[in-house]
């Protein structure tokens, strides 16, 4: 059974990565940057969880093969048990679940039962099926929120103030995270067409920038043109989708970053091995979950708590964050790094 279920998985996951394949041969990138970013965070609205990994890009996918408009997916059974029905002919779409452990059962002296969780050596695979929101009738209507200007500037200026590495805007036309020196040099954000654009290429970088072999270490020595150079170019450019989406800001539009050259590689690559798309989902959402973090905790010093896809929510102070509020001057004297005013430089290696 469970060698099945693995079969099933990883056929599911050759046919992504073909499409996906194929959106890159059309010069898509990973996702089409005209795709809602709200659609991007595939959610259950049971369970309340978000769905991550190979399943996110997997519910992405499908999302933009259909054109759904609902980042919304359930069960049959969540379906079921909430009067909501799935509509008669519609195919639900596969996710991926891996089982670490299992529970053994066994009778002590006393002729008690004892339930002990015993870890796996070797995961196993299962799957499950889910459907999108508008595959169901009588689900509520789903609610979104759209950012004003003034709050996506002051996103970015969040996200950019509580940078890890020095991040310099310069009047040039390209962006890149120097591993050396641990800087984000990006052109100055007029030459951007929109915030978002100016957003999503500080997002790349600053995904960079989590590869540092003080962060989350990641291999960011390849050469340009080499496996491991595309491999970091994937990992930056799904974090910086998953991060868009997660706090629900627009794709759009262009990027500094020279993407073209190296979507070739990437075809190269997945084609080799269809796993390295579901490797660097991790390892992007371990990037994401750090650049997250660190702006949802400046919220959180400034009285503002995060929702995640949308707009925030002005607290009232409790005990506890008052405490945390005394001392926001000490943490943004910490995190803050002075952007220089336009400065010319030579260029460095392009990330
Ligand atoms: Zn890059």
């Amino acid at each position: 059974m469970s060698n099945k279920a693995g079969e099933i998985i990883l056929e599911s996951r050759k046919k992504l990565v073909e499409k996906i394949i194929k959106n890159i041969e059309k010069g898509d990138l990973i996702f089409n940057k005209n795709w809602d970013s709200q659609m991007m965070m595939p959610q259950n609205p049971v369970s309340k969880a978000n769905y991550l990994g190979g399943n996110r890009i997997r519910l992405i996918a499908e999302t933009i093969d259909k054109g759904y408009k609902d980042p919304r997916w359930v069960t049959f059974k969540q379906a079921e048990s909430n009067g909501w029905n799935i509509r008669k002919g519609e195919k639900g779409t596969l996710c991926e679940k891996w089982i670490f452990s299992k529970v053994e059962k066994s009778v002590d002296e006393n002729g008690k039962t004892i339930e002990k969780e015993i870890k796996l050596d070797k995961p196993i695979p299962n799957y499950f099926y889910v459907f999108n929101a508008e595959q169901v009738e009588n689900i509520p209507k789903l609610e979104i929120n759209n950012y004003t200007k003034n709050e996506t500037n002051e996103i970015i200026e969040n996200f950019i103030s509580n940078s890890e590495c020095k991040i310099k805007e310069i009047a040039q036309s390209k962006a890149y995270y120097n591993p050396r020196t641990d800087e984000i040099v990006l052109p100055s954000r007029e030459a951007f067409k929109s915030q978002e654009d100016f957003l999503a290429t500080t997002f790349h970088e600053m995904v960079h920038s989590t590869g540092h072999k003080d962060r989350l270490d990641r291999d960011l020595t390849g050469i340009y043109g080499s496996d491991s150079y595309a491999r970091e170019e994937l990992v930056a450019e799904l974090g910086a989708v998953f991060l868009q989406s997660k706090l629900g800001i627009k794709l759009e539009g262009e990027h500094f970053d020279n993407h073209s050259a190296y979507l070739k590689s990437w075809i190269e690559i997945l084609k080799n091995d269809p796993n390295e798309l579901f490797r660097a989902a991790v390892q992007a959402e371990k990037a994401e979950e750090r650049l997250y973090q660190r702006y949802a905790k400046y919220k959180e010093l400034n009285n503002e708590k995060v929702v995640e896809n949308g707009k925030f929510e002005i607290n009232k102070i409790s005990e506890k964050e008052d405490k945390l509020l005394n001392t926001p001057k000490e943490y943004e004297k910490k995190n803050k790094t002075k952007i220089p005013k336009k400065k010319k430089e030579k260029e460095e290696k392009e990330r």
